[in-house]
């Protein structure tokens, strides 16, 4: 991935994961990359006012972790050296479902868990040390500018927060990466366009969230868990994360309104409800690290700027404001890595100048996105309170999706076509190949049933 350089000056919109990301690979394009950040950004792990997720349980997805490793290839040895975990996500595997745990198995494919604030800190250090990108805080973007045909985005106006000064930034490109409240349809429609049709999907998520304290020796510290609910008789989930600086995040919550509480002894009681122990198990002794943060999750979001007729040149939207994902998947950040690796071998290519590349970009993030929402979308309608525009077809494919959740249990060879799917390293027709359906049906044993965790620990004495 050399610098071509062959485009002047782009502008990046939000300094979150997506815009880091984006401005990392604009910079192998443009001679000048801007991020303009809203919120005051220091240079340690923080979670900003304009990210309220960050404080709750993010995985880092194998296809993820590979995309980021392709931009950043020092990010797992950073994350590892600071103790997140970064390993096979076949062997790091505690997942139980369906009745049982996922049958562990040898991936080859690594994924991480760490805090959201910490994995963004490394990306935002790495793209900070580019010596043709800035990254300007405080700096909020209030509309876009444009050529008096308003054909063309020619740039923003952005306003310093500490003075509310107006000041016009021009550039030959601008990428929108302001999260899933972006205020491009808002933007668009002022210069006269039609706002990108949105497919809207109603889930009803709320989560609620811990840090607490990690013992380093603890060999339950070396296994991501998880819980996910066999819909629709269970609505609950909770993921215990091994996270840098000796630490475990928690994160449990429920859909269609069952809710985790943020008070201690409903968290605590919310996690004794799990038909997994090991949750429980940990955080009823562990010393506690952080508060308990709630964040309700209302509907995933999909706008469809791939739809539109018009659209002006020299503007872009990727991650969150194109498409934010029910969270309980853990794909976002993978998405947005993936956007903004089509967005560079669009611009590699050579093909697309800047005044058409709007539509190829769309149509391409259009593929990245489509496997995840059909992913999650399709979960999200187990559950009869899901509203929304539900795909044809999905009852019949779900129930096939429920027999495959219960041959993970035993099956390796359906356990690894599952975890490729589920990691975004293959698409979810693989699960329907005649090797992986005969497998599925063959065999409906219950679970090979296996203690907690399947490692033991001591806490040391306290005192
Ligand atoms: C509870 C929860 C858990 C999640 N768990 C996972 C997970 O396990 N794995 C995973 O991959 N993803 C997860 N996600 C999704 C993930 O957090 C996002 O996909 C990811 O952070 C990418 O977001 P983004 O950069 O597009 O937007 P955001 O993180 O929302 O950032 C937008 C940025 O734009 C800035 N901004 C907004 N407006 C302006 C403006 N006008 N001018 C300048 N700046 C502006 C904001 O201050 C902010 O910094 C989770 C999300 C939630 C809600």
């Amino acid at each position: 991935m050399g610098r071509r350089e062959r485009f002047d000056h782009a502008v990046v919109i939000g300094g979150s994961m997506a815009g880091l990301l984006a401005a990392r690979v604009l910079g192998d394009h443009f001679r000048r990359v801007a991020i303009l950040e809203r919120d005051p950004v220091h240079d340690y792990p923080e979670s900003r006012k304009g990210q309220p997720q960050t404080r709750h349980l993010h995985g880092l997805l194998a296809a993820g972790l590979q995309t980021m490793l392709a931009y950043f290839p020092d990010l797992r040895e950073a994350l590892a050296a600071a103790g997140s975990y970064t390993g096979d996500m076949g062997e790091g595997m505690n997942w139980y479902t369906h009745g049982g745990y996922r049958r562990r198995l040898h991936l080859g494919m690594d994924g991480a868990t760490m805090s959201r604030p910490f994995l963004e800190h490394l990306v935002r250090q790495r793209v900070r040390a580019l010596p043709n990108v800035s990254l300007r805080d405080n700096c909020a973007v209030r509309e876009l500018l444009s050529t008096a045909d308003r054909a063309q985005v020619t740039g923003v106006v952005v306003e310093q927060r500490a003075t509310s000064e107006a000041a016009e930034l021009r550039a030959d490109l601008v990428v929108d990466c302001s999260g899933r409240a972006s205020r491009a349809p808002q933007w668009l429609e002022a210069l006269g366009y039609a706002a990108a049709p949105e497919t809207v999907v109603q889930v009803n998520v709320g989560y609620a969230s811990r840090l607490y304290r990690r013992d380093p020796a603890d060999p339950r510290g070396a296994q991501w868990t998880l819980y996910t609910p066999e819909a629709p008789a269970e609505t609950r989930f909770a993921g215990l994360f091994p996270i840098e600086g000796d630490r475990w995040i928690v994160s449990m919550g429920g859909w269609n309104g069952d809710y985790a509480p943020a008070d201690e002894a409903g968290f605590l009681a919310y996690a004794r409800s799990l038909p997994m122990p090991d949750i429980y198990q940990v955080i009823s002794r562990a010393e506690p690290a952080s508060e308990i943060v709630a964040h309700r999750y209302r509907a995933s979001r999909r706008r469809h700027y791939e739809r539109l007729d018009r659209f002006p040149d020299g503007l872009l939207v990727l991650g969150d404001a194109l498409c934010s994902f029910n969270p309980t998947y853990g794909q976002g950040m993978t998405s947005a890595a993936m956007q903004a690796q089509a967005l560079d071998r669009l611009l590699a290519e050579g093909r697309a100048g800047l005044d058409d590349l709007a539509p190829a970009f769309f149509r391409r993030a259009a593929k990245v996105v489509d496997i995840p929402w059909q992913l999650s979308v399709g979960e999200d309608f187990r559950f009869p309170g899901t509203v929304g525009e539900k795909p044809r077809g999905i009852d019949v494919i779900n129930r096939y999706v429920a027999r495959v959740h219960r041959a993970t249990h035993h099956d390796e060879v359906v356990s690894r076509a599952f975890l490729r799917v589920m990691n975004l390293l293959a698409p979810p027709q693989s699960l329907f190949h005649p090797r992986i359906v005969w497998r599925v049906l063959r065999n409906q044993r219950s679970a090979v049933s296996r203690q907690p965790f399947a490692v033991s620990y001591q806490p040391p004495a306290s005192g």
